[in-house]
């Protein structure tokens, strides 16, 4: 996969692109990513990316001529070309007032040859920008940053690990908070383990006895239907207790529904 960055900063990624799984993922030539300075593509003395918004109003405005300028050197298709089924490209701009960022969305750009990200600064991006370059807009939560970088090395990061071959062991991304994948959502409760949408169930780790809190018993004793058990349950209870919106789109067995009732009858 080759990932473009498009940035004011581009310094800003030198933490986010030298660390753990994403520096891993480009060593092993499973992701290539670039990022642009967008000052290189602004033509006056002074490298002008920002301007006054039209209307008046508070503070500065990235312009739009260095934006079009360095996508339109990236060697990318059209944005009807892009936006048509099966191409497997994605320019995304970042915005608070973009649709919300999730493991579904990371997914679905994991599966792609190409993205380009577009971080905004100051007010924003000149709307040109979103209508007629990017094809989605995404916010990486409800709150507004001061600058598109965070959520691109957000992005960035959840995609990744995505990647075939990225993280060492890839059952463990399918474990994971979140995720629903197709034999999980079929086997409901009875899939070892997969989180089906909720959040991730309690890790330990040794020693045992840290400080006299202790691992869960049944944890050490290595039953595997009642270490399965034990996890489903927590995870259930973490998912109620903190995300009960993740229900709803929960992939849930009989036996999680049962356990859910007595969760919420022991808490009653
Ligand atoms: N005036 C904008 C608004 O109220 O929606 C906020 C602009 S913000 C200060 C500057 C840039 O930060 C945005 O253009 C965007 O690229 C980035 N940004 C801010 N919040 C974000 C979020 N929640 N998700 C993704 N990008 C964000």
């Amino acid at each position: 996969m080759k990932i473009d960055i498009l940035t004011i900063f581009p310094d800003f990624f030198r933490g986010p692109l030298d660390y753990g799984i994403v520096r891993r993922a480009q060593e092993a030539g499973l992701a290539t990513i670039e990022v642009h300075d967008l000052r290189a593509f602004a033509h006056d003395r002074h490298r002008t990316v920002d301007d006054r918004p039209f209307g008046g109003g508070e503070g500065m405005v990235l312009k739009p001529e260095p934006i079009f300028e360095c996508i339109e050197g990236l060697d990318i298709h059209s944005r009807s070309d892009r936006l048509a089924a099966g191409r497997k490209q994605s320019v995304v701009l970042l915005s608070a007032q973009g649709r919300r960022f999730d493991q579904g969305i990371a997914g679905e750009l994991a599966a792609l040859e190409r993205i380009v990200l577009i971080c905004g600064r100051y007010e924003g991006v000149d709307e040109r920008v979103g209508q007629h370059l990017a094809d989605r807009e995404l916010s990486i939560g409800d709150y507004v940053l001061s600058g598109g970088e965070l959520g691109a090395a957000v992005i960035l990061d959840a995609v990744t690990r995505l990647i075939p071959g990225a993280v060492g062991n890839e059952a463990s991304t399918r474990q994971e908070s979140f995720t629903v994948t197709a034999s999980v959502a079929a086997g409901g409760a009875n899939s070892t383990c997969g989180s089906s949408g909720l959040l991730d169930y309690p890790h330990y780790t040794r020693p045992a006895d840290f400080r006299g809190l202790q691992v869960p018993e049944v944890l050490v004793l290595g039953n595997h239907e009642e270490i399965r058990r034990w996890r489903r349950r927590t995870a259930l209870e973490k998912t109620l207790r903190n995300r009960p919106d993740l229900l709803e789109g929960a992939a849930l067995g009989d036996e999680d529904r049962k356990l859910l009732a007595r969760i919420a009858d022991e808490q009653a």
